[in-house]
């Protein structure tokens, strides 16, 4: 037998997929005296929160009690609507936010530290109104870190075995369409069936996969951020069985990241600046037309994350010249003036240069009159203070050469599509039925669900713990079928 695991037997609950949802599902179904597998395909556990800025957003936290902030699972939820523009959905938000104070608490009793300022009410995100939002020095790698040693524990104590290496290829049905358990091949290309009670898919999403990416999405995947196993092997199962994948109408984009190369996904080549509160911005964001298509200087990361979905290939261009280049603060994180000017002189795909607005826009690709016709137009209106967009910081304008370009790319790194579960978190039909004894959480469910046609601080580590906690320690049934 090639797998050193004795996997037989009828297990309680097989989970497949040891990262933010599966960890907890896995910890509290063992807790619970259950026969409990877990299978994963690396060959570490963890998932995205090796990768992941791991933070989390919880109301009504003992922490907050301690600062002092009054807060509840009922003003997290309408600020999640608020944020979502009321596109999340409302049953799944509210299994999240309900219960995410019981999941921080529980992570913090266990080690987690969150930064010593936290809770904050936002970054990189639409903030909250209020101050809910956590995470540790390492990110993700602070949540993991926490979550890896109880589940050593759990194994060496007997209650928990832990497959790695193994990837679930399939699910296995009886005659009425109940899953019986699953398909597993190990290391060594070996295949075991494995009879379980319940089968629990945390096996995250695809945003690591380019080719259902695009498939899924309907555009490339340009971003090499997320984890090299999200390959979206979980809808696919779910899929197999009778599930169905939703989500579509929430597909979403963050606001640009920076790839100086065509070859696509690609890791971030820097991170700009373009959060306002932090450096207010003094060059100009142009699409493919030439044409300003947003406020730059407007507060709200969700306006600009909105405009920047209507653009052609959800593609932009900063364009300034040399002199805001010299006056105004670097834009690009951790980079000097000097580094951005190497950078133009290396002349990557991302960074262009030219003697003049027409040339900049041949080299960029991006239509010339449009171009000159946005210059001037903002040019008016730092002469006047009346910008056409109603933009208060303005202080050069765009007007001697050499001028510049950087070419922003928007791109996703969670998957908006995902599995369809009823509020129970069982994979659900076409006509709402529940899959017996099948169930779903984390990134699998889709972001479109917990974060709606938005990006809401922390609503994709947390509702993972979360409905991984809820179904290991209660909502998946033992002993008696779902
Ligand atoms: C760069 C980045 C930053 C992020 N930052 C944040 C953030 O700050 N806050 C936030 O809320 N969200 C964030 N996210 C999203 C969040 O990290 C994920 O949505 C969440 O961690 C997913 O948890 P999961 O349990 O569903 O999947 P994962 O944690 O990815 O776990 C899935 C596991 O299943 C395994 N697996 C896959 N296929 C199989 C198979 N066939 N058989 C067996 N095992 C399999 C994988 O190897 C993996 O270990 C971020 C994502 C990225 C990429």
């Amino acid at each position: 037998m090639a797998s050193e695991h004795d996997l037989g037997g009828r297990w309680d609950i097989a989970i497949v997929g040891g990262g933010s949802a599966g960890l907890p599902a896995a910890i509290f179904a063992a807790r619970r005296g259950a026969r409990v597998l877990l299978l994963e395909y690396a060959d570490q556990l963890g998932g995205s929160l090796w990768v992941a800025t791991g933070q989390m957003s919880a109301a009504g936290t003992r922490l907050q009690r301690e600062r002092g902030i009054e807060d509840s699972a009922e003003l997290h939820y309408e600020d999640v609507m608020r944020i979502s523009r009321g596109t999340a959905n409302p049953d799944i938000v509210r299994l999240a936010v309900e219960n995410a104070a019981e999941t921080f608490d529980w992570l913090m009793d266990e080690g987690f530290e969150p930064l010593p300022e936290h809770p904050v009410t936002g970054f990189g995100h639409e903030a909250y109104r209020l101050p809910r939002y956590y995470w540790g020095a390492e990110g993700g790698i602070s949540v993991k870190d926490v979550l890896i040693p109880i589940v050593d524990r759990l194994v060496a104590e007997g209650k928990l075995t832990v497959a790695l290496r193994h990837e679930v290829t399939g699910l296995t049905t009886d005659n009425l369409g109940a899953v019986t358990g699953l398909v597993a091949r190990d290391a060594d290309g070996d295949t075991h069936r494995i009879s379980a009670a319940a089968v629990l898919l945390t096996c995250g999403g695809y945003a690591g996969n380019p080719e259902m990416f695009e498939q899924r999405n309907g555009y490339p995947q340009y971003n090499a951020a997320p984890y090299q196993w999200s390959r979206g092997a979980g809808l696919m199962l779910g899929e197999s069985v009778g599930g169905y994948a939703r989500g579509e109408e929430n597909l979403f984009v963050n606001f640009g990241t920076l790839f100086d190369t065509d070859d696509f996904p690609a890791r971030m080549t820097g991170r700009i600046e373009h959060f306002p509160e932090r450096r207010k911005p003094w060059e100009i964001y142009v699409n493919s037309n030439g044409a300003r298509f947003v406020r730059e200087d407007v507060e709200s990361v969700d306006a600009r994350e909105m405009a920047l979905l209507f653009q052609p290939k959800n593609r932009y261009w900063i364009v300034f010249d040399d002199a805001i280049l010299n006056e105004a603060p670097p834009m690009i994180v951790g980079w000097s003036r000097d580094d951005i000017r190497a950078a133009f002189d290396r002349g990557g795909p991302a960074f262009l240069c030219a003697d003049s607005i027409e040339a900049l826009a041949a080299k960029a690709g991006i239509d010339a009159s449009g171009l000159e016709t946005s210059v001037a137009g903002f040019n008016y209106g730092v002469l006047t203070g009346n910008d056409f967009f109603g933009r208060q910081h303005a202080p050069l304008p765009i007007a001697k050469g050499p001028f510049y370009a950087i070419r922003m790319q928007a791109s996703s790194i969670s998957s908006a599509i995902g599995l369809a579960v009823d509020a129970r978190l069982r994979v659900i039909r076409h006509d709402g039925s529940a899959i017996p004894n099948l169930y779903a959480a984390g990134e699998i469910l889709g972001s479109s669900q917990t974060m709606g046609k938005a990006a809401c601080g922390g609503m994709m580590v947390t509702p993972a713990m979360t409905f991984g906690r809820l179904l290991g320690e209660a909502m998946i049934p033992m002993g008696e079928p779902a």
